[in-house]
């Protein structure tokens, strides 16, 4: 089992290592908005659900070969539900100098031992999508255990504990979160969190529910400039990316589509291709059924259909 995958262009890292720290589907929530499909396991209990020293040696091997700008914690769940996550932390930072980013869904910074273990990373990216209860219930469908309250109250000792960068990200969908008195209670909670940047997103790849819809480029902007200085757009924002050794190409490329569907783009940036040296890759998968295709708003996504080389 490969636990590190990339690296893959990040729009908000750049060049970004990802350790994938939570198996298929664990997580607090369940949103409507999530690219790696439903939740299977929903819980708020950490556990040790990934081998430490695998995870650690696939990170130091990888290292040797590529030099991205992050190592970036993630899963495909919840990565704070990592009980060892502290370890993992530390093992990097005595392997290289490069940057630990964790991508969390911030929902569990309320229970004292989870900061504990996360104030050694260099960048905490939590999500805060709502300032009401009802939305914040209907975009991450919570564990019964979660409320807003506590999530928000969570972030905000967070950031009192923490002496590294928060880029707080909230995800943006239509007809959801994208009205005037959403926009405005999240303002008035994202001031008392104080992150350094607050990062808007919407929906880019096909979510694991149709009622996910992405925001235009316009409202948007809208949001941004009322939210301030510290906003910035991270949805389509394309990262350049450096050239990744020939022999590994296709099995990192299916490592990548399993995790998340990507366009042509995406994968022309993580891996310093053509476009055409990307075309033949894909095709060649596609026909030996790999992969498949998928259309999202107007744009071709290839997903893995689960077949290991
Ligand atoms: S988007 Fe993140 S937080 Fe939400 S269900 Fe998926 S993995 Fe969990």
């Amino acid at each position: 089992m490969s636990y590190v995958f990339g690296p893959v262009p990040s729009r908000r890292l750049g060049l970004s290592l990802g350790v994938d720290l939570i198996p298929p589907k664990t997580c607090t929530f369940d949103c409507l908005y999530c690219e790696v499909g439903r939740t299977t396991s929903k819980t708020i209990e950490p556990g040790p659900f990934v081998p430490f020293r695998e995870v650690v040696y696939e990170i130091e091997k990888k290292l040797m070969k590529t030099e991205p700008d992050a190592v970036t914690l993630a899963g495909s769940g919840e990565p704070t539900l990592y009980s060892r996550i502290n370890e993992v932390i530390d093992s990097i930072k005595e392997i290289t100098e490069i940057k630990v980013a964790l991508l969390t869904n911030g929902s569990l910074f309320w229970k004292e031992e989870i900061r504990r273990r996360v104030l050694k990373a260099d960048i905490i990216m939590p999500t805060l999508s709502s300032a009401f209860e009802d939305t914040f219930r209907m975009i991450h469908r919570p564990h019964p255990g979660l409320e807003l309250n506590i999530v928000v109250d969570g972030l905000k000792r967070l950031r009192k504990d923490y002496k590294g960068l928060l880029f707080l990200e909230i995800v943006l969908l239509a007809g959801i979160n994208d009205t005037e008195k959403e926009v405005e209670g999240l303002k008035t909670v994202i001031n008392r969190i104080n992150p350094e940047k607050i990062q808007l997103n919407t929906v880019l790849r096909p979510p694991a529910d149709k009622r996910a819809i992405s925001l235009d480029r316009k409202r948007l902007e809208d949001i941004k400039v009322f939210l301030g200085e510290k906003a910035e757009i991270i949805a389509g924002v394309p990262v350049a990316a450096k050239k990744g050794k020939a022999d590994t190409l296709i099995r990192d490329l299916l490592d990548m589509v399993k995790r998340r569907p990507l366009r042509s783009i995406d994968i022309v940036n993580a891996m310093g291709l053509s476009s055409d040296d990307v075309e033949d890759l894909v095709k060649g998968l596609l026909i030996k059924g790999y992969i498949s295709r998928q259309e999202h708003s107007g744009e071709i996504y290839y997903l893995s259909n689960g077949k290991d080389i």
